[in-house]
């Protein structure tokens, strides 16, 4: 046995978009380890599961006809969504206009794919539209909104982007990876049927409560994904339109296996009790006087200084910080009312 593990009992963390895996998941994760659905031809059972992830992604993002697959993560669903938009685009010095609170796998889409990316200012954290109009021009190849900021979990207003995005003949991505499994038992439009959206990154490890690691990228339609298309002469398929190319089938499975559990009742349950955890959280902090943002989804951010969350790490917490120094909480499916109540006892105590 190792000894040098992690406690992976998530007990005290209250910073990360991870959390624990669905029994389901964990047990599905286990018994595909070692296939590998970047060689369906081989790997056939694992191939059909990552088909019915799709779907099932689909489902839940109102798209009917869904193409797509199960990524790494939320960073490479994001890097190939642009390099879809960047190889479909007729333009030598093409440019992605993004929120400047989209997450920082776009800077490194941008650098890898050499695209020039563009980031316009926020307005009481969601996108400013004005700010982002001015932005695009005839070498925009994709115009994103983040439903779900990893910083504030503030939703962009995706009609609007998708409109902007059409006027410039860009396609339109949209970063749910983290909101996404919130997203559908709320009233925000931020999904395939509430506008044209051509690509979504929606991860299956953060909130879905798959194993790490499942990442998801869907598309309109699948002439957007052959964009992504290489050959591969020695595989029994033509081709592989995947980042990686071996690849854990343990992600694929475990995906799979907590949408069959959770989709759609768990995860309403699980929306319901986070959210109501982190109104819960704000009000706590709110009394105490701090200046509390949001939550619109489940992820509360406060003015508490950064002095304060090191020494509640030295107590074994483990919160974050906003770019700003706000102190971070995520709440993730692992995190309870009444782990947050011995939190705000400790912030008491200080
Ligand atoms: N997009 C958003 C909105 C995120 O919050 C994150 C990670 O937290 C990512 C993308 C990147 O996902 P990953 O770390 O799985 O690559």
């Amino acid at each position: 046995m190792l000894q040098r593990a992690e406690p992976q009992d998530f007990e005290r963390v209250l910073s990360s978009m991870c959390t624990v895996p669905h029994p389901s998941a964990r047990e599905a994760a286990e018994r595909f380890l070692a296939t590998n659905p970047g060689d369906p031809g081989t790997y056939e059972t694992i191939a059909g599961l990552e088909r019915e992830a799709v779907e099932y992604l689909g489902d839940i993002t109102g798209l009917s006809d869904p193409a797509g697959y199960v990524a790494s993560g939320g960073t490479e669903a994001n890097l190939q969504a642009i390099r879809i938009a960047r190889n479909r685009a007729d333009t030598d010095d093409p440019n992605v206009v993004a929120p400047v609170h989209a997450h920082f796998s776009f800077t490194k889409a941008a650098d890898v794919l050499g695209v020039e990316l563009r980031t316009a200012p926020a307005a009481d954290y969601r996108v400013n539209m004005a700010a982002m109009a001015e932005l695009v021009d005839e070498d925009t190849v994709c115009v994103v909104g983040v439903a779900g900021s990893t910083e504030y979990g503030y939703v962009d207003p995706i009609p609007a982007i998708a409109d902007l995005a059409e006027t410039v003949d860009a396609l339109c991505h949209v970063d749910a990876a983290w909101g996404g499994f919130y997203l559908p038992f709320t009233d925000h439009d931020w999904h395939f049927g509430h506008a044209d959206i051509d690509t979504m990154t929606i991860d299956p490890h953060k909130v879905g409560q798959a194993a790490v690691p499942a990442g998801g990228l869907l598309a309109r339609d699948r002439t957007l994904l052959d964009e992504l298309a290489v050959e591969t002469p020695y595989l029994e398929s033509t081709d592989q339109l995947t980042l990686t190319g071996t690849r854990s089938g343990a992600g694929v499975a475990s995906a799979v296996a907590a949408m069959e559990s959770l989709w759609p009742a768990g995860y309403r349950q699980q929306y319901e009790t986070s959210m109501a955890n982190a109104d819960w959280l704000a009000d706590q902090l709110s009394a105490r006087g701090h200046d509390v943002v949001g939550p619109e989804l489940p992820l509360v951010a406060a003015d508490l200084s950064m002095p304060m969350t090191d020494e509640l790490r030295d107590r074994g917490w483990r919160v974050s910080k906003t770019g700003a120094g706000e102190m971070r909480v995520v709440c993730m499916p692992h995190v309870t009312r009444s782990m947050l109540r011995s939190f705000v006892a400790d912030l008491d105590w200080y």
